[in-house]
């Protein structure tokens, strides 16, 4: 069948087996040459693409929860919708979620996911406490800090190049509340958004959407959005309210003229009330009210680029982001900034201390030339890419970015010599 990441590019024809039985995935994953697990694809591009795809769909069972420990083990295909809507009436959450709860447990932790906590907590990864692994020699094996540590460390972050993820258990966090107390803070240009971001670090949870379609001295105005779980005793799951994107829009719908319309409109009208309560589903997943809303890029689809740059560098690296994007007639539709607090030693991890920028660009003639120039700027300033959103950069923007790429080489070398799990990402970086 034809599949795809989240960016609808690239599409490929490719064999997707699906099986709850542990034994015949030992067996295909035993006489099988190539291949990569897959959840809910959710990564933008080719992480999770090969000719062969092992999805975990059908394991998705909760295997024990302790609500003393605060700890839950899962099978790899659930979804953190399945996951919060069993944690909340018991007044728990996932420790740390990303913008969309349409992913799998093990797409979170091949990924190693941060939300909008990460400067308070860190990493998905920052709460596993073990994976069961099947090995490309289709031995099963249990990885912790304690046991196959090395492994561990490979498997959090390391994309499916480890084995497959059967099962986890992770910390889960006690909450309050399923609701939060939301306060915004409208930025007129990029150095009061990054002093914003100074200013308000003390709150649990932060992000800004930001205006990339605008020059000069308004040049990365935005609104930073701040959150706190309050102390109601609610625990209130909302009923799915879909709203549902059926067809796709024609390429040119999105241009430099349209985009810019929406950031400016979005700029002016959004967020009027700067302080209000919001239900969790709203506060983290807004963008999942409208589902296939990635079909308004158009057949072409389309490329997220998210970098993450050192605080120090940021100003000038955004600003010299966003002129390349002006010199080449091209807008971001929907960008988003963050700040991440200490990075942690998963060897293919992705956050590092310092501002992330994620921005999303319908695929164009030219879009790739961009992202290359692009590319040159974060390099210079110490900066790189996330694996889970890339859909094109090259093996030596890779290796001069990742530092503990070799480490993550020499165990994969052990535990899989001949490359059985692999992507097309990992093909084109050479990991
Ligand atoms: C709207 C939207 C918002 C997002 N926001 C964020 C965000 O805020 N923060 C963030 O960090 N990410 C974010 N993401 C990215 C997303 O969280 C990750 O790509 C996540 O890995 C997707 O999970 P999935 O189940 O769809 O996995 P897939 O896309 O199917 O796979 C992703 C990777 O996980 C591996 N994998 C999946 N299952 C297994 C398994 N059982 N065993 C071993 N490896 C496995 C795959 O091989 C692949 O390399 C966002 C994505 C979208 C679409």
């Amino acid at each position: 069948m034809k599949i795809s990441g989240w960016g609808n590019y690239p599409c490929i024809d490719s064999e997707v087996i699906s099986t709850n039985q542990i034994y015949y995935l030992q067996d295909i994953i035993r006489k099988k040459q190539s291949f990569i697990p897959s959840g809910l694809l959710r990564s933008y591009s080719d992480s999770s693409l090969n000719s062969t795809t092992l999805s975990s769909l059908k394991l998705n069972r909760i295997l024990s929860f302790d609500n003393i420990n605060q700890a839950i083990t899962c099978e790899s295909g659930i979804s953190f919708q399945d996951l919060n809507n069993f944690l909340i009436p018991k007044g728990f959450f996932v420790p740390v979620t990303p913008g969309t709860k349409f992913i799998t447990l093990g797409g979170a932790i091949a990924s190693d996911v941060h939300g909008k906590n990460h400067h308070k907590v860190g990493t998905f990864g920052n709460f596993v406490q073990s994976i069961r692994l099947i090995l490309a020699s289709g031995e099963i094996i249990d990885c912790s800090r304690n046991y196959n540590q090395d492994i561990f460390k490979a498997t959090i972050s390391g994309m499916g190049l480890t084995g497959f993820i059967l099962d986890a258990t992770f910390r889960v966090q006690k909450i309050k509340s399923t609701n939060f107390s939301v306060i915004t803070k409208k930025a007129n240009s990029l150095e009061e958004m990054l002093e914003l971001f100074n200013e308000y670090m003390y709150y649990d949870y932060s992000v800004a959407w930001m205006d990339t379609s605008e020059f000069g001295k308004s040049l990365g105005r935005g609104v930073l959005i701040l959150g706190k779980e309050l102390e109601d005793n609610s625990f209130e799951l909302l009923p799915n309210t879909k709203l549902n994107m059926s067809f796709m829009f024609p390429n040119f719908a999105l241009n430099h003229i349209t985009i810019k319309l929406f950031n400016s409109l979005y700029n002016s009208i959004s967020y009027k009330k700067n302080d209000f309560i919001a239900n969790f589903d709203k506060f983290y997943y807004p963008l999942d009210i409208l589902s296939n809303w990635n079909k308004i890029y158009g057949k072409n689809g389309f490329v997220q680029y998210q970098f993450v740059v050192p605080r120090e560098h940021s100003y000038k690296t955004i600003k010299n982001i966003m002129q390349i994007m002006k010199s080449y007639k091209q807008s971001s539709f929907l960008t988003v900034l963050k700040f991440f607090g200490k990075s942690n030693d998963f060897y293919l991890s992705f956050p590092e201390e310092g501002f992330t920028l994620a921005m999303d660009f319908p695929i164009r003639i030219n879009t790739f030339d961009m992202l290359n120039k692009m590319d040159d700027v974060i390099l210079s300033n110490n900066g790189k890419l996330y694996l889970t959103k890339d859909a094109r950069m090259s093996k030596e923007f890779f290796e001069s970015t990742y530092s503990n790429l070799n480490k993550f080489r020499e165990i994969k070398s052990i535990i899989d010599p001949n490359n059985k799990f692999s992507s097309l990402q990992s093909k084109r970086l050479g990991i």
